[in-house]
Formats: structure tokens, C-alpha cells, sequence
């Protein structure tokens, strides 16, 4: 699923497009996406509101109409862009929410598997949900202590910890693998064993490389493509996601991988790493 990187993209993408129109008619063709909302509840409110605000939280598109927040979280397959005019239903087969905006184009949320989802908050739902994410890692008030804290709370080995939403905002798998990477962290170490350096080394890593993602306008495996249509270039800077059995660009291992941390792949260099 899109990561930090790849939503923080997409809504500087949206951001300029979006403030200020306002939706003039809101079309949804699935309900199966909606969370804690219903499919009249949802185009009533959404229906003559104007976007105040284009924001990002964690992997989700934060968009602030009036007193109502549309959550958009775009699962593996999902994208979200403006167009311009009538497209042919070969592209609009997938579409799942579309709003005309009173440019006279169409807002589009479109998503091939619907993994994603689309929820309706207004203020204090918005507080709840803000407040079961984890601080967001590219956050100048975020410090080396406040992370140390976040994985000092965890028994979970350091790479499930990264990614845990609760504890750390808008990590997921790609990144996650790439931070313990360049941390030289073994990725099966638990989160509250790693010592201070190895903590501040891994929080410089994670900011690191989510910056050097985001001026990449994000990693395209498969789906993922910006607001505007373009793919993203971080893929060609992975240094072991999608690399198992390729050498190490640091040693010359041969990078090891495993699914026994979570049901996701774990790509690493046993020497580098250990
Ligand atoms: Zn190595």
C-alpha cells in the first residue's frame, strides 16, 4: 500500500488543485469502501462543501471540508486525480468515488481491488482517529527521544515496531526494510533492545530516507502513481526491498529473505545487519 512517501506526493499534488473548489456533485459507484458511513450520509454532506484544506496523516489523504474530514486511505490499488472532460468507460470502470468540481472537473478516487477505504469524521471522530495514530516521523516537534519512547514501549521485533501505526506514523514494509537497512539493524531485534545510538541511527535513517523518498515523488512497484499519473523513481534507490538474492550494494552478500517477522517480506543483509 502507498506509504508516507507516496500519499505526502499525491496530496502536494491535490493540495493546489483542490483548496477552495467546491464539490458540485459527488458520485460513488461502491459502497464496499465506506467506513462508519453510509452512501446518502456521505454524498449529502460532501455534496456543496468546499475543500478548506488538503492534508496528509500517516498513509491517508486528509481532506477538511468545512466541519466534516474526508479520509481517504488508497489501498494497494487505489489513486487519486483531477481530470479534465469525459473519459472513455474503459477508465472510468474502476472508479469508485467522483466529484465535480465547479471548475468543471472531476475530483477521482479510483481503486482497481477496493482495499482501500473512505471515511466521513466530523470533529471529535477526527480527534479520535488522530489520536490512535502514532506521531508523524517528518514532524519537526518529532525528536531522537520521542522515538526512542515509541519503540521503548513495544516488545515487537524493530521492524513490525516501525510499522506499527500506533507507535510510528506512515511506515510501511518498503521503508521499513530500507531504514533497518541503513541503520545496520537486524530487522528480528526487539524494538525496546536497541541501544541509544542504535535508536538515534534508525530514527536519522527513517527521516532520511522518507525525505529522499518524497523528493522522489515516492517508489512505484507495481500501482502507485502520482496525482498527476506519473510513476515514482524511489525504486531505483532501494537498496534491499525487492532485492532478495541479489547481492548487497554494501558487502556482497547475498541479501537474505524471510516472512517468519510478519506476513509481509523481510529483505536483509546478514552481514550488514547483524
Ligand atoms: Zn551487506
Amino acid at each position: 500500500m502507498p506509504e508516507l512517501p507516496e500519499v505526502e506526493t499525491i496530496v502536494r499534488d491535490l493540495r493546489p488543485a483542490l483548496v477552495g473548489r467546491t464539490f458540485r456533485e459527488v458520485r460513488l459507484r461502491h459502497d464496499d469502501v465506506l467506513r462508519g458511513v453510509k452512501r446518502a450520509g456521505l454524498i449529502r454532506r460532501l455534496t456543496g462543501a468546499t475543500v478548506d484544506e488538503v492534508s496528509r496523516r500517516a498513509k491517508h489523504v486528509v481532506l477538511r471540508l468545512g466541519r466534516w474530514r474526508l479520509v481517504i486511505q488508497p489501498g494497494m490499488t487505489g489513486s487519486l486525480f483531477l481530470v479534465n472532460g469525459v473519459r472513455p468507460s474503459v477508465e472510468t470502470r474502476y472508479d469508485v468515488l467522483t466529484a465535480r468540481l465547479d471548475d468543471w472537473r472531476d475530483f477521482v478516487y479510483r481503486d482497481v481491488r477496493r482495499l482501500g477505504s473512505l471515511l466521513l469524521l466530523d470533529e471529535s471522530d477526527w480527534r479520535a482517529y488522530d489520536a490512535a495514530i502514532g506521531p508523524e516521523p517528518l514532524d519537526p516537534q518529532f525528536t531522537p527521544e520521542a522515538f526512542r519512547n515509541a519503540l521503548g514501549r513495544t516488545r515487537q521485533v524493530a521492524k513490525k515496531a516501525l510499522m506499527d501505526q500506533r507507535l510510528l506514523a506512515g511506515v510501511g514494509n518498503i521503508y521499513a526494510n530500507e531504514a533497518l537497512f541503513a541503520a545496520g539493524i537486524d530487522p528480528s531485534r526487539p524494538a525496546d533492545d536497541l541501544s541509544p545510538e542504535e535508536s538515534v541511527r534508525l530514527f536519522d535513517e527513517v527521516r532520511r530516507l522518507l525525505n529522499a523518498a518524497i523528493a522522489a515523488n515516492g517508489t512505484t512497484f507495481r500501482d502507485y502513481r502520482t496525482a498527476t499519473g506519473q510513476p515514482g523513481n524511489f525504486q531505483l534507490e532501494l537498496l534491499v526491498y525487492g532485492r532478495e538474492g541479489e547481492p548487497c550494494r554494501r558487502c556482497g552478500t547475498r541479501l537474505a529473505g524471510t516472512h517468519a517477522l510478519d506476513a509481509r517480506i523481510t529483505v536483509f543483509c546478514y552481514r550488514c545487519q547483524r
